[in-house]
Parts: structure tokens; sequence; C-alpha cells
């Protein structure tokens, strides 16, 4: 099918010819004809990326009348990014039309949109809150509404809009046709479209749920501590990535984020605590791809638009399917390939399953590549790029006879070697004796209650911080845990969190109600930070760790029946002076391999 087949006018088809679009993606297909022919609604179930904005853009321009000065076409979307890009498309397509398009936006100065509203536009491109605004202005006036355009409908109503779509949705004509685009279909849009929409079409680009087939989904199981170095393998073996990697909290944004820049690598974070200004100069840098890794949380990361993602990486598995759609919805777009990578611990293998039901799709285990695979695949980058360099054998003339002359004696073997050497050292070095990053059920160092070990203690804390987690430590789950300090190793509560903080590595684990007796101690934790505690202390050799409880109330708090729920230790247990100073040790050495001095790509891009 081509885009002249679709009857769109002359104008149209010339400006997106100009754009290099040559034939209707999928979802164009379907959604241009029904919205130039078809009287009824229309739900359409696609994910961004698809072409969706020239799906309901190229029929609208079409259907508007240009003379009549009345806004006709009122299109919605959830973020200021996506609102501008949509009115920059749609301006594109009618380069050769009168028709106006104006976009208004949240976070900028109303004052410049009040002024283009000067004029009526034929389209308005808005986010939900700031419509509201210059409607009760009287500065839009959406009686003469008949087409509404619902974009990333499931997005806005996760961003808390719902109140303020229902508003909008009540103050336009109920002879308006209405389209929605969703990349989900949770029951909450199916209310919404029942109950404001007419009799509708559903159409379904891919699968429901599902992802583009451009995506492939792989996951690696590594030690929850073990994170940060399962990213760097990722990213290393693949030199040439260009992706998101998500996280859940702006603090681990930072972090990680941080740890990519200072090991050398060309990353970037985009997160809530930014300013405006700051997040546009990091999105553009990303887009221009300036960046290769962009650190962010998900709140963050809407509306940004870039096509042709390699990789989309969850340093945490999302809470819910529909975060994971929309996250590895960003590749795989525009007819590329496109893989969405999860680094996992054992005990979220569940989720896996959850999403691989909910998707329809296979997920595939790899293991975390090891050090020689890694400088394998760079080394062979690195060749390939010496191939296809471009030779600038005028600038270079000049020095070649020195050159030639200097380096005689070696032949082309040695020249290679020395070559070769030259740029790569610094990786071999690096890897040269690299662990194995890979989980393994020996590693196992404790069982827990089943609650836990099923995992039904999601973090929720997506960008609430350190406030959130008092409050959920006061009203949720909580584990009690025994650990193989007590009295006489000196413990006491302010030196039992001291440990805590100093083995997990940093302060963000919530203890609560310790009774210390002379051999043991025992604590609570929030059921969703006891993972992060088990596996900081499993890489401990000389404390053993272990629940107290079975699954309600506590078993015992004396000691006695320690045995069988622990990863056992037949080692002699050290006195808490000479165990500090081994820690001590143990986390050095574990700090100058999350890449304090020894960093492998120093100089990349
Ligand atoms: P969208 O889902 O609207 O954000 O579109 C994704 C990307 O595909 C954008 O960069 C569009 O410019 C591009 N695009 C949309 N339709 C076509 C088409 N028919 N041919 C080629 N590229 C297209």
């Amino acid at each position: 099918m081509t885009f002249k087949e679709l009857n769109l006018k002359e104008e149209i088809l010339s400006a997106i010819g100009e754009l290099g679009f040559e034939f209707p993606m999928p979802v164009q297909e379907k959604v241009i004809p029904f919205m130039l022919e078809q009287q009824s609604d229309l739900v359409a179930l696609a994910q961004t990326g698809t072409g969706k904005t020239a799906a309901f853009g190229l029929p609208l321009l079409n259907m508007i009348d240009p003379y009549q000065k009345q806004v006709q076409a009122l299109v919605l979307a959830p973020t200021r990014e996506l609102c501008i890009q949509i009115s920059n498309d749609l301006k594109n397509y009618s380069k050769f039309l009168k028709t106006r398009v104006v976009p208004v936006y949240g976070g900028e100065d109303i004052r410049t949109q009040l002024k283009q509203l000067d004029t009526t536009p034929q389209i308005i491109v808005a986010t939900p809150g700031r419509l509201i605004d210059l409607i009760d202005r009287g500065k839009i006036k959406l009686e003469a509404i008949q087409y509404l355009v619902l974009d990333e409908a499931d997005e806005m109503l996760n961003m808390g809009f719902k109140e303020d779509i229902e508003t909008i949705l009540a103050s336009t004509p109920a002879t308006r046709r209405t389209t929605l685009f969703s990349a989900t279909m949770p029951a909450e849009i199916a209310r919404i479209a029942k109950k404001y929409m007419k009799e509708y079409t559903e159409i379904t680009i891919g699968t429901k749920n599902s992802g583009s087939e451009n995506v492939s989904h792989i996951y690696y199981i590594s030690q929850a501590k073990q994170r940060y170095l399962v990213l760097k393998r990722i990213v290393d073996l693949n030199p040439d990535v260009y992706g998101i990697v998500f996280c859940r909290t702006r603090q681990e944004t930072k972090e990680v984020a941080d740890h990519l820049m200072r090991d050398g690598y060309n990353a970037d974070a985009l997160h809530g605590d930014l300013s405006q200004a700051q997040r546009d100069t990091v999105m553009q840098k990303f887009r221009f791809r300036n960046l290769q890794l962009l650190v962010a949380t998900d709140v963050a990361a809407r509306g940004l638009d870039v096509s042709d993602l390699t990789h989309v990486i969850n340093y945490n598995l999302p809470d819910d399917v529909e975060i994971y759609t929309h996250r590895s919805g960003r590749t795989g777009r525009a007819n590329k390939k496109g893989v969405a990578v999860s680094i996992i611990h054992s005990k979220e293998k569940f989720k896996i399953k959850d999403i691989e039901r909910m998707l329809g799709k296979k997920f595939e285990q790899q293991m975390i590549p090891n050090g020689l695979e890694v400088c394998k695949k760079q080394l062979f980058h690195m060749i390939d790029k010496m191939q296809n360099v471009e030779v600038n054998e005028e600038q270079i003339a000049p020095y070649m006879e020195q050159i030639m002359k200097q380096l005689e004696y070696l032949d082309k073997t040695e020249l290679l070697k020395r070559f070769v050497s030259l740029e790569f050292n610094r990786f071999l070095d690096y890897y040269k004796d690299s662990e194995d990053l890979n989980y393994h059920e020996k590693d196992r160092g404790i069982r827990r209650d089943r609650d836990d070990r099923d995992g039904r203690s999601p973090r929720r804390d997506r960008e609430d911080g350190d406030n959130n987690r008092e409050k959920r430590f006061r009203r949720g789950q909580k584990v009690r845990l025994k650990v193989s300090l007590g009295t006489r190793e000196g413990i006491n509560p302010s030196r039992l969190l001291g440990i805590i903080n100093d083995i997990v590595g940093d302060k963000t684990v919530s203890v609560g109600d310790i009774e210390i007796t002379n051999k043991f101690t025992f604590f609570d934790v929030f059921a969703d930070q006891l993972d992060k505690v088990v596996d900081s202390f499993a890489q401990q050799k000389d404390i053993t760790l272990a629940a107290a409880r079975e699954s309600n109330g506590y078993q015992e708090k004396t000691g006695s029946s320690y045995g069988g729920r622990e990863r056992s230790s037949t080692r002699k247990k050290p006195s808490y002076n000479e165990n500090d100073r081994r820690r001590s040790s143990n986390s050095a050495r574990s700090t100058e391999r999350q890449g304090g001095g020894d960093k492998p790509w120093r100089n990349r891009r």
C-alpha cells in the first residue's frame, strides 16, 4: 500500500514525501483509512515509535478546514516533550497547508502560549493541566471540537491526569469523534472509553500488551550486590550500545550514573531532581548521541522520544508489567532491532515468568560474560573500526616518511601486536582476574520464609526517597533476622547499625527492634530490604545471618534453634575486632572493583 492510495491531499503527500515517508507503517495502514472513512470512535493499541503520530495526524490534517477559525481538533498528550514533538510533527506534515497547530504545555511561561493563542489555531496539542488552565482563563474554547485524540492514554492515567482528562472530555461536544491511543489496556482505560466514547472500534497493532516484534528480551541472574558490575559487563560487551538504563529511585539513578561517569563511560543521569533546563540539556545530548547511556527513572524518561535505541537495560525490574512494556517499547522502533536486558537476582525469576505470560513472549536467560568474552568482543570491535576508518591521506602524508623510518625495524605482526596492546592493555588488565558474576545455587547464603522468597515485597519507592521508607517501615511487613554477633563481640545497637551499613555499602537499611544476646543479635528489617541485606551478608565469610522466625511470630530469640536455616560456617569465629579488619579489607577490595582505580575505558568517547 502507498500513501497515495490512502486518499490524502496532495499537500500532505508532498510534505511527508519530503520527510522520506515512502510506505505507511502498519498502524497508519489501519488508522488512516478508518479515520477518513468511518464515523465511529477508535481505540488503538499501539506502542510508541510505531508511527502513531502520522496515523492520527495525517487524517486530522486531511479533514480539518484551514479556513475555519476555530479549534477543530484537540490532541492530549501526557508530557511536555511529547506535546512539543507531536506539534512539530503536525507542523511538518502540514507544511503546505494553511492549518495552524499550537502546543500548550506546563513548565513554560504561560504568557508565550497566551500570545500564540491570540490567533485561533485549528489544532491544539496539549498536556491536560495547562489546557484546563487556559480553558479557565477563557483563552481556549472547545465547543467547536470535532476530533479529539488521546495519545498515550495509559501514561496519562499513570501520571495522575485521570480527573483532568475526565474534565476535558466532559467539556467537549458530544458530537466529537474520539481516537484513543494506548500501549496497554488497563481496566481504567476501558472504563474511560466506555463512559466517554461512543460505540468504538478497537484496533490492535502487534499483540495486546506485547512489545514490538523487533525486541528480544534477555535477562542475567546475579547477586543484587553485583548489579553494577553486571551492568558494566553488559555495556562492555556491547561497545556500540545506545540505550537507557532504568533505575527505581532518583538516588539509585544518580549513583549508577556517577559510577559510570567515574569509570569513564559516556553516561549521564535523568531524574526528578534536575531543573527543566538541566533535563532538556541531558535529553538533547542523548538525542544527538553525544551520550551513549542515559540512566533514568521511569518518571523522568517519560516524554523522551528517541527512535533508535539499541538497548533498554532494566537495572532493576519494575513492579508491574505495564512499566516493563513501556520501557522495552523504547527500543526496537522504526523497524530496527532492539534488546531489552534485565539484571535480576535469583528470587526475581517469578517476575520474569509473570512478564513472559503477560507479553506472550519468551525471555532468554543468558550467562553474564566472563572477562575473556568481553575482551574478545572489544578487541574485534576495535579491529573492525580500524578496518573501516577513513584514512586521511592528505593530512598524514607529511609525517609518513618519518613514521616509516622510525618503525622500519618492526614487521607487520610486531606492529599489530603493539597497536593492539596500546589500545587494549587497560581492558585486558581490568578483566584479567575478573570474577564470575553469575548467580549459582551454591552462592545461596540463607533460606528465607516462603513469603519473602516469593518476593511479595516489591520496593515501591520509585522517586520517593527516604521519607516514604520510614512510612513503609512503620506500616510494612518486617522480617526478623539473626546475626552471629553478640555482646561477646562487643555488639551494641549503634555498632550493629554501623556493621549493617558497612556490609550493605550504604545507609538505606531501616533496622528495628534490636535484641542482643551473648552470641547473637536479633533485629527486624523491612521485607523490601531483605534481599539486599541477605545478599550483602552472604559475601561475609565470618558472619552468618539467618531468618529468626517461621512465617508468623518469632521462632526463638535465644539462638538455640539456629541450625538448618542459615549459611553454616565451619570457620572458627574470630573476635569482632578481627572480623572488622577482615571486613574492611573486603570492602576496600570491592570498592576498587566497582571502578575506583581500575577503569577499563577511561578515554571512552
Ligand atoms: P511515532 O510513533 O509517531 O513517534 O513515529 C516514530 C518514528 O517513525 C518517527 O521518527 C517518524 O518520523 C517515523 N515515521 C512515521 N511514519 C513513517 C513512515 N511511514 N515511514 C518512515 N518513517 C516514519
